[in-house]
């Protein structure tokens, strides 16, 4: 394995995209306000255009073609970049994830009912 003071591969960069985007859908408003939706909605559409890995962003720009992001409640987004982080695990041939938001928020926010992660 590489040193982790090394610059992030395509790999490292994309774990740590996933687990701010993830997180900050969990802790996102079950009512966003007019000026949560539209920063939600920028920051999302800012990543076809500036991830800095290229095929990604492009894949994600095309599928945000079809399926535009979901900002209007916690559920709502948490849901959609579920189904966006799906679409790449099949692609890349990784396991789905179940987008049920028990799932979602016990992997992102609350941790297992076991207290393991407490
Ligand atoms: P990751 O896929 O990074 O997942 C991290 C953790 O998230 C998992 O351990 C799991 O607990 C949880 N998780 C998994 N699936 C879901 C889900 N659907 N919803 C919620 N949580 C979930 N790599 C490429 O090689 N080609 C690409 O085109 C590509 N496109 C990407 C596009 C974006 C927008 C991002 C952010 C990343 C992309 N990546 C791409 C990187 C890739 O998705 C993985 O991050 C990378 O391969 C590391 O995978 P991993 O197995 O460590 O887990």
């Amino acid at each position: 394995t590489r040193p982790d003071n090394c610059p992030p591969d395509v790999e490292v960069l994309g774990r740590a995209t996933w687990t701010f985007l993830h997180t900050t859908a969990a802790y996102y408003p079950e009512k966003p306000t007019p000026t949560q939706r539209a920063n939600m909605l920028m920051l999302l559409k800012s990543l076809p255009v500036l991830y800095p890995c290229s095929h990604c962003a492009s894949h994600l720009g095309e599928n945000m073609k079809t399926s535009p992001p979901d900002v209007s409640s916690r559920y709502g987004l948490s849901r959609w970049l579920c189904l966006q982080h799906n679409e790449v695990n099949e692609r890349l041939g990784k396991k789905k994830f179940d987008c049920a938001i028990e799932k979602l928020d016990e992997r992102w926010k609350d941790g297992p009912s076991d207290g393991s992660c407490d």
